[in-house]
């Protein structure tokens, strides 16, 4: 099969690459680099069944595909909220064109929405029927009210134009190739234990998470994609711990010595947050198997990597 990826160069996205590469699927990763990296992806250029398009999905693209996989989008708060007006674009008119494309061609859509769209959550675990509480016009909405439309986009394709679609609404995904500065708290907290550096802990920490290993989501996406199920659908690993659970987690496995910085939590910052997973499991057969530990020692091998090897080169 053609394979369309927007976003595909980054941190998700090329992990979902080479799974399908892996598969034996002909790929076209659509990408404008704007939070994405070439070396995502580096890899496979030069391999007849992949191709790099560079293009801002903001503007319309004619390619021929059977399914999309629709990612582009930046996920992390600091680079959402670099640039909202654009945030806010990349979802509407972003999202419309590859709806457009998905329309004309006959391809299956598949939308990585987010767990944002329940906003800061009433209701614990989230549920899929669960509408959320989302703050329309705070600091966060550019994205959370950003995805909404794009799931009400891709439901009204599906209504109006007979589109193909699926949507998934992805939990907290981390492992290897997330960027170093890009402000999540496992990288931060990963990239400080590495430097020896306070980790950062946003208000007293007693906010919770639950965090995905990205393998697990990748594996997810696809069967989402290739079952029957259209969703919406919670992907996510139910372990929930509080952040301060988890700094000290990474405390305990990188850098005992390290201390911890406490500082102030950022505006509208969701309470808490865990998936209910029982649609995955019914429909898509699917539920995580990486525990955070493991998941964690895999993405410290990798920031560790990646630090010691830009160091040699800042020694030359
Ligand atoms: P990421 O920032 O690493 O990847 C997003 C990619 O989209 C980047 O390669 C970026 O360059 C590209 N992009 C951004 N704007 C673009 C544009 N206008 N045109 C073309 N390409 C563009 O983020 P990620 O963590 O890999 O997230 C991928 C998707 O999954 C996003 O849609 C995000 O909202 C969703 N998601 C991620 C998480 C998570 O925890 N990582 C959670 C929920 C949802
Ligand atoms: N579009 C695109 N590639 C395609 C087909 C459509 O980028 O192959 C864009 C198109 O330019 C439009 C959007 O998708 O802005 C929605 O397309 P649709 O056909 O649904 O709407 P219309 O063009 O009638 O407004
Ligand atoms: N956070 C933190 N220290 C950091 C970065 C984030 O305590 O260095 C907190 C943040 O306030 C939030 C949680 O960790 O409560 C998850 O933040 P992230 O930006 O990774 O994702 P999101 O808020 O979108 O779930």
């Amino acid at each position: 099969m053609r394979i369309l990826v927007t976003g595909g160069a980054g941190f998700i996205g090329s992990h979902l690459i080479d799974r399908l590469m892996n598969t034996g699927h002909e790929v076209l990763c659509l990408d404008n680099f704007y939070t994405g990296h070439k070396r995502n992806i580096q890899h496979w250029l030069g391999n007849p069944n992949f191709e790099l398009i560079r293009h801002d999905i903001t503007e319309p693209i004619r390619l021929e595909v059977d399914q999309i996989y629709h990612l582009a989008c930046p996920a992390s708060p600091v680079h959402y909220q670099y640039n909202p007006v654009k945030t806010v674009k990349i979802n509407v008119m972003g999202t419309l064109n590859m709806l457009g494309l998905a329309k004309r061609v006959k391809a299956r859509f598949l939308l990585a929405s987010t767990s944002e769209v329940y906003g800061d959550p009433e209701v614990h675990p989230q549920t899929e029927e669960y509408r959320g509480n989302v703050n329309p016009i705070g600091i966060r909405s550019c994205y959370d009210e950003g995805k909404r439309v794009a799931e009400t986009l891709a439901f009204d394709y599906h209504r109006q134009n007979d589109v193909d679609i699926r949507v998934a609404r992805i939990f907290n995904t981390y492992g290897p190739r997330m960027l170093e500065n890009d402000g999540r708290v496992v990288s931060n907290l990963v990239v400080q234990a590495l430097r020896g550096i306070p980790l950062t802990v946003y208000g007293d920490g007693s906010q919770t998470r639950s965090f995905c290993y990205v393998s697990d989501l990748v594996d997810g996406l696809y069967r989402l994609m290739n079952g029957d199920f259209i969703g919406p659908v919670n992907l996510g690993n139910p372990g929930e711990y509080t952040i301060l659970q988890l700094a000290q987690t990474v405390q305990d496995m990188v850098n005992p010595e390290a201390a911890l910085k406490f500082e102030p939590l950022p505006q509208d910052d969701p309470r808490r947050r865990k998936p209910d997973i029982t649609r995955a499991q019914t429909h898509l057969g699917w539920q995580p198997t990486i525990s955070l530990r493991d998941g964690l020692e895999r993405t410290i091998a990798d920031f560790r990597s990646r630090i010691e090897a830009s160091e040699a080169q800042s020694q030359l």
